[in-house]
């Protein structure tokens, strides 16, 4: 970039200057959908963050931050499209980064994580569902029929129409029924519940101490590298998080008869097994929307089981687990993925995942 715009820059923003990454964002983006190069079909904004020193003179240096839009292919080469985020004298030492990027990362981890950009609730609480009203404690009433319900023009003109919201949406252009959800975070998310419940199991039943060790060696037998470990002070175990195809390896194979009695495996590997099939079908463009809901809603039917009988008699058959442990992911799957199927069938849900 041209020495005198960095002066400039530095000029009017003082000697250092922070800028917030969500609210240049908030500016850009009615921009690049008059542009149309956001629209209802491409929601997701890739952004490229790069960080370089400079000498603006034989003794002074500046370190600067910017940003670009990769969406906008066109000019993602021009320093006019590249957006300054943080600029200070001095160098790309590892404590003034750290300082001066602390805004950059908050915001960063926010964006990532949070949904912040329908300025939604986390996913604890009691209003979580992006799409619909449910509360929490309807979690379980499968007669239900939660459909995409909020509109975005109710949100635009006042962000606390819905309970829940808290923010002005970010992204107010573009309609909640375009909005999707990742089928990989589906996956991914399902996934660790059923593993942790899995694992609570374990826990409870006393024989964790021998346990880890079996799920170890079990790990590596379908080739998963795992481990467990205790925090210092805590007596809470941790384990490894495992990437997408390890996740996928212990779906599919971990046998769970190495750490659970085997009828009790039989009943938990069967949930597993329909659940990997839901995500094969959510995976294929030709399953059909309708087919699709009724298999989830089996499914979590199924997971909810409950208990028959009194756990001190012998004909006690426990059930599998409580309305409690339902996650939003288990929600979406239930009850929005079979409308974005119908509504995307065109190119499939596949095309709004972050993963190939
Ligand atoms: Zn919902």
């Amino acid at each position: 970039m041209d020495e005198n715009i960095v002066e400039t820059v530095i000029n009017s923003v003082g000697k250092a200057g922070v800028r917030s990454i969500k609210e240049i964002l908030i500016f850009l983006i009615p921009s690049l959908v008059r542009k149309n190069i956001l629209n209802s079909s491409q929601p997701i904004i890739s952004i490229r963050i790069s960080g370089d020193g400079r000498n603006v003179s034989r003794k002074v240096k500046h370190v600067m931050i910017t940003f670009a839009i990769l969406n906008h292919k066109k000019v993602l080469f021009s320093p006019e499209y590249h957006y300054t985020l943080i600029l200070y004298p001095g160098s790309e030492e590892y404590n003034t980064l750290d300082i001066t990027t602390r805004l950059l990362r908050e915001e960063l981890w926010q964006l990532k994580n949070q949904g912040l950009t329908i300025g939604f609730n986390s996913p604890t609480s009691n209003y979580f569902c992006p799409w619909c009203l449910i509360k929490k404690n309807q979690h379980s009433d499968l007669d239900a029929n939660w459909t995409i319900s909020k509109n975005m023009n109710n949100l635009r003109n006042n962000y606390t129409f819905y309970s829940g919201h808290h923010k002005k949406p970010l992204f107010d252009m573009i309609e909640i029924e375009n909005y999707l959800v990742d089928e990989l975070h589906v996956m991914l998310r399902i996934t660790d519940r059923l593993w942790s419940l899995v694992i609570y199991e374990v826990i409870e039943s006393g024989f964790f101490d021998i346990a880890r060790e079996v799920i170890i060696k079990e790990m590596q037998r379908i080739g998963v590298r795992f481990q467990f470990w205790q925090e210092r002070d805590s007596n809470k175990w941790s384990y490894t998080s495992l990437m997408e195809q390890e996740k996928l390896k212990v779906l599919r194979n971990f046998n769970l008869e190495t750490i659970l009695e085997p009828t009790r495996a039989k009943v938990i590997r069967k949930l597993w097994d329909d659940f990997n099939d839901l995500y094969s079908a959510l995976k294929n463009e030709y399953t059909d929307p309708i087919e699709f809901q009724s298999a989830a809603k089996a499914w979590l039917n199924y997971f909810l089981t409950p208990s028959i009988g009194n756990p001190e008699d012998s004909d006690f058959i426990k059930g599998l687990y409580r309305p409690v442990d339902i996650t939003p992911y288990m929600h979406v799957l239930v009850w929005h993925i079979w409308e974005f199927m119908e509504k995307y069938n065109k190119w499939g849900i596949k095309s709004f995942s972050c993963s190939p």
